[in-house]
């Protein structure tokens, strides 16, 4: 793990990219701005979180770093260790992480339920949507701090690389830490709140084919997978979130609701 900091004294905003090994944007967004750095106004720390993962290649090393949060120092896996060791670099800061993903391309944010920090900080960042995990997805990041997770992009794209610094500005002017003018104007009321309902999963075995977009309405009995040669259709009504035919070994993605916007 690395840690940098700009600013004196002890910081209260943090910004966290590579939690996966295989998302190298966030790494690169944060070697971005630490090259020519802001003047901040509040001191602000930058953590590069899963280097042993992120020098492989790979979206972990023994476990899933956003499964293990709180973690344990005396934990079996090196990412159940690392999600401790990271907590106590961050516990108290208001954080975002920067991921990345196979299913979008353009910016999204995840947190657990919409609360006063995402409803400060969505209007004022680039994204196209907000995603409530609800407590759905267990043990991430956003369960233990006071964090606004970013899907940046495509992983491994420039795209997500740009998209990325380009969050990372506008949530270090969100929260006050760069004052300098710039960054996004606030756009209250235009961002769509989704909120996961279930998990669409998947056999490892079979081969899928992804026919619906994200974001956008599927129709009860629409056809919206082809498995295997044979079209399924959707039993009820829902918004594909983070949806991809080869995203996940075991997941094709989340059905949601839309609860709204902020
Ligand atoms: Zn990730």
């Amino acid at each position: 793990m690395r840690v940098e900091q700009l600013g004196e004294g002890e910081p209260e905003i943090a910004i966290v990219g590579s939690i996966h090994g295989d998302e190298p944007c966030g790494a690169e967004a944060i070697e971005r701005v630490l090259a020519d750095p802001p003047a901040v106004g509040r001191p602000v720390k930058f953590i590069i979180a899963n280097e042993r993962a992120l020098s492989r290649g790979v979206r972990y090393t023994e476990s899933d770093l956003n499964r293990e949060f709180p973690g344990d120092p005396d934990a079996d896996t090196y990412e159940a260790q690392l999600a401790h060791e990271l907590l106590e670099q961050i516990g108290g800061c208001t954080v975002l992480s920067m991921h990345s993903t196979q299913s979008y391309d353009r910016p999204f944010a995840i947190v657990d339920e919409t609360g006063p920090l995402s409803r400060t900080i969505c209007p004022q960042i680039s994204i196209d949507a907000l995603v409530e995990t609800g407590g759905f997805v267990g043990n991430t990041l956003v369960g233990y701090v006071n964090a606004i997770e970013v899907e940046c992009g495509i992983q491994g794209t420039a795209t997500a690389v740009e998209n990325a610094e380009k969050l990372v500005s506008e949530f270090l002017r969100a929260t006050g830490a760069v004052t300098d003018g710039g960054g996004k104007p606030a756009t209250p009321g235009t961002i769509p709140v989704y909120m996961l309902r279930h998990q669409i999963t998947k056999d490892p075995e079979s081969t899928y084919s992804v026919h619906v977009e994200n974001f956008r309405h599927v129709e009860t009995g629409e056809p919206f997978a082809t498995i295997d040669g044979k079209e399924r259709r959707a039993e009820e009504s829902f918004y594909p979130v983070l949806m991809s035919s080869h995203g996940y070994e075991r997941q094709l993605g989340y059905a949601a609701e839309l609860r709204g916007v902020i």
